[in-house]
């Protein structure tokens, strides 16, 4: 579960703050959809809430933990260890192949054994991939979206993240990710937060919030936050 208390996060040189929530609770197996303009904040919330970015002042809980207090050494081994994050650019490495991109981080974790490695070969399968050994570079993003979503799941990860999985697929490829998203969010019960404007997908979630100005002005399961 999530559960974020008087979060402020500011920059330097900035009038304002880009993200202010005053109280905000996500239980285990919520899936949470982001939406709201340019500009309004959804990137920031997902990095403060993966611990990508420092907040400014609040709490930000997981299962009991608060990781704002963490340094950055422990928020990024927390990341590793129980965060699946599906970038929008996918953070991929050209030069090596499917199944070793899947692996990369938990090899760099160093918990990377046998059963991992089975593992990484039937994720890709599952989501669609049937050359593990396809090098980065020679994929479309369709196939590189799916290498992404694999490698973010290796770990059983409690949540998952995913920043606009679907812009730049064509409607089926869209489609197929996004079944995948919820099915694998299923299968672990892990908490699914996704960021996206593709209402194919957003429709399929249980819950939405809408981001302005870095304020939440509407939560599908609180109508009527104020803004
Ligand atoms: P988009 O839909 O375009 O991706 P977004 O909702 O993800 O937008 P954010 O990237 O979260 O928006 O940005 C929110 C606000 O914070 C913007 O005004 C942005 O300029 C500002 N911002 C984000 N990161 C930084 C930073 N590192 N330094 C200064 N300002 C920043
Ligand atoms: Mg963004």
């Amino acid at each position: 579960s999530l559960h974020i208390d008087g979060l402020i996060k500011s920059f330097p040189g900035l009038d304002g703050p880009v993200l202010r929530i005053d109280s905000l609770a996500f239980s285990p197996g919520d899936r949470v959809a982001v939406t709201g303009g340019s500009g309004s904040g959804k990137s920031t919330f997902i990095n403060v809430v993966t611990g990508l970015e420092r907040v400014t002042t609040g709490k930000v809980v997981w299962n009991g933990r608060d990781i704002a207090r963490l340094s950055e050494t422990s928020r990024d081994r927390w990341r590793a260890e129980h965060v699946g994050l599906v970038m929008q650019d996918f953070h991929l490495f050209p030069g090596l192949s499917a199944v070793e991109n899947v692996l990369l981080p938990a090899r760099l974790a160093r918990v990377a054994d046998a059963a991992m490695v089975t593992r990484a070969h039937e994720l890709l399968k599952t989501v669609g991939l049937s050359r593990p050994d396809q090098k980065i570079e020679t994929m479309s993003r369709g196939e590189m979206q799916r290498v992404a979503i694999a490698r973010a799941l290796l770990r059983k990860p409690g949540v998952i993240v995913a920043d606009e999985p679907t812009a730049s697929l064509d409607v089926e490829a869209g489609e197929t990710v996004g079944r995948l998203l919820l099915d694998m969010a299923a299968e672990t019960k892990s908490t699914l937060i996704v960021v996206s404007h593709d209402q194919r997908l957003t429709d399929r979630l249980d819950r939405r919030l809408t981001l302005r100005a870095g304020r939440i002005v509407a939560d599908s399961m609180r109508e009527g936050v104020a803004a």
